[in-house]
């Protein structure tokens, strides 16, 4: 195992593998920027180094700081959590040749999955379902509109490099999609570098699916359930819940033995998620994440598998601690990411807390770096905690987190709390009845221009 482990990240992940290290007798090493100085991860950490000014590339992102950073503390180890380099391949062969174990796949997995053409081509070798779409990148508009006639519209061109939704653009005609070609690649270019853009069929009311797979490296891989993460607002993921409504047992078990059989043959090593767009009955692969998710916890409520724990013991060469027939799921949980943002324009509101009282009791969680006193920095995501609550039936999940919502005060920045008010009370979310548009139209429709509303 381990000595030290050095935490390449911020905020509330920097904290949860923190814990995971305690738990596991491993000693840490906090980075920051000067903008972080005061945070909790730094303050919870047995060591911590500063690697930079506040902006991201110059510090969480910043690779030779991070090096010297191992150098000096004689960190064995880094995790990157999620965001910043934990999908740089580049990042993980730099450790390696450092003889630093990078806590992730393999660096040429990495990549795969990393360019989403590439990705597309692995999943159907491996037998993974994919949407209908070019086979690869798309240079030619002509191409394009054979591809189009081909599969029917509508479509959507999508960036090769892409990444939190940018560079996507649905077309539903020929004229559509010329502009959308030219748009997509414009947005691609200046937002990755690559213009490379590909064609899918457009999915008009699917559901967002994702399945946990944990590989050993050596062709071992079991599957652990899935999220339904269909509550998006601009693609980004608002609220995630295990199991998903919209799926039986024999569903499950069936995509999930897809998925296990697919990184058994991958020798996929670490924790991974394999993302699905779910509809009338059939899964169509979207992508693959090569790192822990920001709504991993729901997986880790209803199997009571420590998943951070699982990807420090497979980089340090260890067996999974369990079989495929060990998982069990049971019950049901809900994750509500409270971002530091007004709940109706989602404008980010940094700036200091000057209360915060987040609740407790039977079946909640909170995965927060927040404090009373602690002041949000402006240069990075505003996401300020996350709520998970755990119930033995959906319904018990619902009253729960109601309750819990309830309780959580947060005062001195504007946070998205009174949206989760708001959905945990509607009828359609109550009933589960809900696809990846769902929330854009609760918000077009004015679902939270009542101030009542939360
Ligand atoms: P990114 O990596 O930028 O997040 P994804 O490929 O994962 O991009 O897609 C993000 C979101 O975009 C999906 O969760 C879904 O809401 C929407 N989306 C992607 N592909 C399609 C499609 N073929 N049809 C309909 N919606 C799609």
């Amino acid at each position: 195992m381990f000595d030290k482990i050095l935490i390449a990240n911020r905020g509330e992940i920097a904290l949860r593998i923190l814990r995971a290290c305690k738990e596991l007798g491993i000693a840490t090493v906090a980075v920051h920027s000067t903008a972080d100085a005061g945070a909790m991860h730094v303050r919870l950490a047995d060591e911590s180094v500063c690697i930079g000014p506040p902006q991201a590339r110059d510090s969480y992102l910043n690779i030779p700081s991070l090096l010297a950073a191992c150098e000096i503390t004689g960190a064995d180890a880094v995790h990157p959590g999620y965001g910043f380099l934990s999908e740089n391949a580049r990042f993980a062969d730099i450790l390696e040749s450092h003889n630093i174990h990078f806590i992730g796949p393999k660096a040429d997995h990495i990549r795969v999955m990393g360019d989403k053409i590439e990705a597309k081509r692995t999943a159907k070798s491996l037998g993974i379902p994919c949407v209908p779409g070019s086979d690869g990148g798309i240079t030619e508009d002509d191409e394009a509109l054979r591809v189009a006639a081909d599969i029917g519209y509508p479509v959507i061109v999508k960036a090769a490099a892409g990444g939190g939704g940018r560079g996507m653009k649905v077309a539903r005609s020929e004229t559509d999609l010329v502009h959308a070609l030219q748009t997509a690649r414009t947005e691609a270019k200046a937002a990755f570098g690559d213009d490379a853009v590909y064609l899918e069929k457009y999915l008009e009311k699917p559901r967002h699916i994702e399945i946990q797979v944990l590989g050993d490296g050596r062709g071992g891989a079991v599957h652990i359930g899935e999220r339904d993460c269909s509550l998006q607002r601009r693609h980004q993921k608002v609220w995630e819940e295990a199991p998903s409504p919209a799926l039986n047992d024999v569903m499950r078990e069936d995509i999930g033995r897809v998925c296990a059989e697919a990184m058994q043959k991958l020798a996929y090593r670490g924790a991974g998620t394999i993302e699905f767009l779910y509809e009338d009955g059939n899964f169509y692969f979207i992508e693959m994440n090569t790192r822990i998710q920001v709504e991993h916890p729901v997986t880790e409520m209803i199997t009571g598998i420590d998943l951070v724990n699982e990807q420090i013991r497979i980089a340090a060469g260890s067996p999974l601690s369990f079989k495929q027939d060990d998982v069990r799921i049971s019950g049901h949980a809900i994750e509500c990411r409270i971002n530091a943002e007004h709940p109706v324009t989602f404008r980010p509101s940094p700036g200091k807390i000057t209360y915060f009282h987040p609740p407790g009791g039977l079946g909640v969680r909170v995965d927060s770096a927040a404090y009373q006193g602690y002041t949000i920095p402006p240069h990075y995501d505003s996401l300020i905690g996350k709520l998970i609550v755990h119930g033995r039936t959906r319904n018990e999940c619902l009253m729960r987190l109601r309750r819990a919502l309830d309780e959580f005060v947060v005062e001195g920045v504007e946070t998205t709390l009174p949206l989760f008010r708001a959905l945990v009370r509607n009828p359609d979310i109550q009933n589960g009845q809900y696809d990846i548009h769902w929330l854009e139209k609760f918000l077009a429709s004015g679902g939270m221009d009542d101030p009542a509303a939360g």
